[in-house]
């Protein structure tokens, strides 16, 4: 063994030579210590083989490198002492409780050890007498003086070196029918036996270069680390490898993807950023023009662009679709555009054929293709954007799924809903498509996330908004305080202004729900607003009804509009400026910053108002969130660590594996330096054919080729 340290025993014994061949695939059941049955329950953790054994990591550590003394203990602390068993007898409690009390003594005092309902720990304890024991558990001052409750004991011989004390001890994830101890023991024998047929998977190039340790070293120290310091070294170079394998695998996916070479490669009109601006009502804010420059770079490149747009509600992405879309039907190709409702998709629709319009820009022919279009309807815009006549079509998500033909292709722009624009893209490729792709959403995605679950995607982020916005004023208010806000909602509309009224989220029914908010409506209209208009806005209605509101809306006919979570994304009324939220902590972080950004699109002061009790401390979390601060990426990041990675924006549905040593909001640093190496690997490398990359090649097959994340050709 090279390193002097990879050969050596964690007990301090010997490590076996006989001649029986080893493998890191042995069955669990056959390495020293587990047998059937504790190989059935080692199944629960995932453990099957000696080399899962290896890879089960600890949780984390505890710093037993020196004892307590019991005379300075105090209440409340974690120690470890260690003692001769004085007694060891059984209390009954008027509970009909039976309590072990074992007396322990370290030379400076003694200290009581307790257990409830443990009976045979009597016997246990009577047997070790005069022996030395070391418990580990937290003080408190009890009955008997210094006590610790169900601490974790182990007998301490100073022949042996023990795994439990003098030492940081590693504690491991369990489950039923595995003890800490025992864990411990087998693992400290399955280290001795099987870590030095670990073979390193990262190219020693590499791991020089970077000077992470090598594999059996950092598998023997994530266990039984030599110090502090081997301990995280040992952590960073499995991390390093988890997450580098997770970006060899985004880095071959995304070259997949991009198909160099097949791709098309739009030209720039001259002058193109000119004539933009002349189309457009208002100056570009600088954000908008970077993204629309990088949108650009993108689409005259022979490979198919494949770029996710962020920008928080209202930063004006619209106008950067639009620019993108110029630059596609300039060179004689077709756009689309998919949004995830119709309200939203004829949003898009009456907004881009108005700009266009208006400038009767070369006659760019829009057209508006959904489910709810009248058959024969239907087939002429089909006909028309078969024959190439249309050139900007806009729809929802079902445009592309649903059989229609398009005569070239060239731009598809993807709103609001980021994985699925992804797996478009695969059906796309498979119709033998390969246009260049944008995906826009405005809920904002912490940087861990566009690392490793957007990690395939070329990211651009709108960060400022249109000039002269002021951030939304949000209040958190009590269900009494509700009279209150509807005057302050009379009071706005009085000076002209319009409101929103989202109505509670019922998510087991879209039918309960579309009742919920009709009785609200019928509410205010009869006991509270009787003098205003009222409008009603839910997923149950017809296409045309709803249609007929959001005109009415916007036309400003209708004051309050009542609705369900319909309006969530873009819906965009100028002088909609306040925003009354009913039940607000039955919704998510994300999901109250998109309603909220429906409201603050113009130059008026905007409130939102959530109504609720905050019976839970997460609901208080996200209520406090909303009503502090505006930045959506701040919103995200505290999303995320309320709701977990895995149930983020639906990433459990993303296709990626689980991650097991790295944590993705602690390990962000080296998540970045994995990533850089790991694409500029690919690039040199496309198929990891080179003899260096052999085990992370079988590795990454392994792990992601199930998840068809890689397809190595
Ligand atoms: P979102 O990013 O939420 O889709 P939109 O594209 O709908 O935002 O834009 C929000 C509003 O801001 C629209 O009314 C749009 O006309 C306006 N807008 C967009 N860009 C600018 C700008 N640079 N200056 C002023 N107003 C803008
Ligand atoms: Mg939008």
């Amino acid at each position: 063994m090279a390193h002097s340290s990879s050969s050596r025993s964690v007990t301090g014994k010997a490590s076996s030579s006989t001649s029986v061949t080893r493998s890191l695939d042995t069955e669990a059941q056959f390495v020293k210590g587990v047998g059937p049955r504790l190989a059935t329950v080692l199944k629960k953790l995932d453990i099957h083989t000696a080399k899962d054994l290896l890879y089960h990591i600890p949780r984390r550590y505890e710093d037993r490198t020196h004892f307590a003394r019991v005379a300075s203990l105090q209440h409340g602390e974690t120690a470890t002492i260690c003692g001769t068993v004085l007694t060891a007898d059984n209390v009954h409690t008027r509970g009909k409780l039976v309590l072990t009390k074992v007396v322990v003594d370290d030379g400076s005092g003694c200290i009581v050890l307790t257990w409830f309902n443990q009976k045979y720990r009597k016997e246990q304890f009577n047997k070790l007498r005069g022996k030395e024991i070391v418990a580990y558990g937290t003080v408190q001052a009890g009955r008997w003086g210094v006590e610790m409750g169900s601490p974790e004991v182990e007998i301490f011989s100073d022949e042996e070196d023990s795994l439990s004390s003098l030492r940081i001890v590693p504690v491991y994830p369990l489950t039923e029918g595995v003890f800490q101890i025992n864990l411990r023991k087998i693992i400290a024998g399955a280290l001795d036996l099987y870590a030095e047929l670990l073979e390193d998977a990262l190219p020693e190039e590499l791991r020089k270069r970077l000077g992470l340790m090598d594999i059996q070293s950092a598998i023997r120290n994530i266990h039984f680390p030599e110090d502090d310091e081997k301990k995280e070294a040992a952590r960073k170079r499995l991390v390093f490898e988890e997450l580098y394998v997770l970006q060899l695998a985004l880095a071959m996916r995304k070259r997949g993807i991009e198909a160099p070479g097949r791709g098309i490669a739009f030209s720039i009109p001259p002058n193109f950023d000119k004539e933009l601006q002349e189309l457009l009502p208002f100056d570009l804010t600088g954000a908008q023009k970077r993204v629309i420059g990088e949108i650009a770079a993108d689409m005259s490149r022979p490979t198919c662009m494949n770029r996710l747009l962020q920008g928080d509600v209202g930063s004006g992405k619209t106008a950067v679709a639009l620019a993108a879309m110029l630059i596609a039907v300039k060179n004689g190709y077709q756009a689309a555009l998919m949004a995830p409702t119709e309200i939203l998709a004829e949003q898009h629709y009456l907004g881009i054929s108005d700009l266009l319009g208006e400038h009767d820009l070369m006659g760019i022919r829009t057209d508006m293709l959904t489910g709810s279009l009248k058959s024969k309807h239907r087939r002429e815009v089909g006909e028309r954007v078969a024959s190439g006549q249309t050139q900007i079509v806009i729809g929802t998500h079902a445009l592309i799924q649903e059989g229609v033909e398009f005569r070239n292709l060239g731009l598809v722009i993807v709103d609001e809903q980021h994985r699925f624009g992804v797996m478009q893209r695969a059906a796309l490729m498979e119709k033998g498509l390969m246009p260049d792709m944008l995906v826009m959403t405005a809920t904002p995605i912490p940087r861990t996330l566009t690392l490793t679950v957007y990690g395939d995607l070329d990211i651009s982020i709108i960060d400022e908004l249109p000039p002269g916005r002021k951030p939304v004023k949000t209040h958190w208010k009590q269900v009494g305080e509700r009279k209150k806000v509807y005057a302050a909602v009379r009071t706005l509309i009085d000076q002209g202004r319009q409101a929103y009224v989202v109505c509670p989220l019922i998510e087991e029914s879209e039918k309960l729900q579309a009742q919920a908010a009709t009785e609200l409506a019928v509410y205010l209209q009869t006991e509270v607003f009787g003098d205003l208009k009222i409008g009603l806005l839910h997923g149950g209605m017809k296409a045309d009804e709803k249609d007929a509101v959001m005109k009415s809306f916007r036309a400003g006919e209708i004051h309050i509009l009542v609705s369900t979570t319909v309006i969530e994304v873009g819906v965009d009324v100028r002088n909609a400026t306040v925003m009354v939220i009913e039940d607000a902590d039955r919704f998510g972080l994300a999901q109250l910053h998109q309603l909220r950004g429906r409201v603050g699109r113009g130059d008026e002061q905007s409130y939102c108002v959530m109504i609720c009790e905050g019976n839970s401390q997460d609901s208080i979390t996200r209520m406090t969130t909303m009503a502090t601060t505006n930045d959506g990426f701040v919103i995200a990041e505290e999303d995320l660590k309320l709701r977990g990675p895995g149930e983020f924006y639906g990433t459990k549905q993303s296709g990626l594996p689980t991650l097991t040593i790295a944590d993705i909001f602690r390990d962000v640093p080296i998540l970045e330096i994995a990533r850089k190496e790991a694409f500029e690997t690919i690039e040199r490398d496309p198929d990891l054919s080179g003899e260096a990359f052999a085990g992370l090649r079988r590795d990454l097959l392994k792990k992601y080729e199930a998840l068809e994340l890689v397809a190595v050709s």
